[in-house]
């Protein structure tokens, strides 16, 4: 069983218009709301994948309901902790073509009580499950250091942690040693301070992130695939050519294929295959946190992976 933890949710609500002009009123009936946050689009994808998958973190508000509903209607398990203030919504205006503007509310804080209400829920999740993935941000109120804790909880109990997130979080996570991290490449420089432009300094900072206790990195880059390490050995994910549509959440879904193949016991091969194939196959949809499985299976076919060391 996998445990997805979206500690900040949102209702993504796109709206398709013909173009973006400033200081005009836009009218269309070609709109769509989705639940979302980077933990529940890893959530949809594990179960497109169909392997066993609860969803935590924290919802509120009639939106809180909604994502509520969303998730009972596409047959997810979930146990979210219910907030005093409303979960948020992330707008998305589209132009026809390809422009976009993005509104991301702050969302809800979170009082003491409620996090403690949800820590204690996760220990006893804990028990029930195998792997965790926590993606995202996390929302006013909840300490920087949370993941940190809950990698260090999730260990105690022998279970695997795969974190992605990013700034003061990720650095907190990753001192806490969780089985697996994917930054992406801005995400990596970030951390290790190594400004990334040839292929030798991102050896150089993948590697120098694995030296902590972490059994294996993998950084994300976007159209160009990934590269990862693991045991000191440098791996290349190389990615056929798509027509991508819409790439945002390919992070997401590349981590929920992580998660399955991490859970099926397959090896680090096969893994990165399916993690890439997912993060691919999402990049393929115009919804975000959505992958067609023939698409993922076709695409695993295409990807080869290169020993660097
Ligand atoms: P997000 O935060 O939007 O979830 P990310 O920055 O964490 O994304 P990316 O590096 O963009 O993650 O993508 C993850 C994986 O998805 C890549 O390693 C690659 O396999 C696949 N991918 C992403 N974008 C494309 C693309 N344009 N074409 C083909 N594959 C893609």
């Amino acid at each position: 069983m996998i445990l997805t933890i979206t500690l900040n949710p949102s209702i993504d609500r796109r709206y398709n218009i013909d173009k973006i002009e400033k200081g005009k009123i836009f009218r269309t009936d070609n709109y769509q709301y989705t639940i979302g946050g980077k933990g529940l689009n890893v959530t949809k994808v594990i179960k497109t994948l169909d392997e066993p998958v609860i969803a935590t973190g924290f919802l509120g508000g009639s939106s809180g309901d909604y994502i509520d509903k969303g998730l009972n209607n596409i047959d997810i398990s979930h146990r979210f902790i219910k907030i005093g203030e409303e979960t948020r919504s992330c707008l998305a205006v589209i132009s026809s073509d390809g422009s976009q503007m993005e509104i991301l509310e702050r969302g809800p804080s979170i009082s003491e009580d409620e996090i403690s209400e949800f820590l204690k829920l996760y220990e006893e999740l804990l028990e029930k499950v195998d792997i965790i993935c926590a993606s995202g941000s996390i929302p006013y109120g909840v300490p920087l250091e949370i993941y940190r804790d809950m990698i260090n909880l999730a260990k105690k109990k022998d279970k695997k942690f795969i974190l992605d997130a990013s700034g003061e979080t990720l650095r907190f996570g990753i001192d806490a040693g969780p089985y697996l991290v994917k930054p992406n490449k801005k995400e990596l420089e970030d951390l290790t301070g190594i400004k990334i432009d040839s292929n030798e300094q991102l050896i150089r900072a993948v590697k120098d992130l694995s030296r902590k206790d972490i059994e294996i990195v993998v950084v994300s880059l976007g159209e160009e695939g990934a590269m990862a390490v693991h045991n000191d050995d440098v791996y290349k994910v190389i990615i056929p050519n798509i027509k991508a549509l819409n790439p945002i959440g390919s992070g997401d879904s590349m981590i929920a294929g992580f998660a399955v193949a991490i859970n099926r016991n397959y090896d680090l091969e096969t893994m990165l295959k399916i993690g890439a194939a997912c993060g691919t196959a999402n990049a393929m949809e115009s919804e975000t946190g959505k992958v067609n499985k023939n698409n993922v299976d076709r695409i695993m076919e295409n990807i080869l992976i290169e020993k660097l060391t």
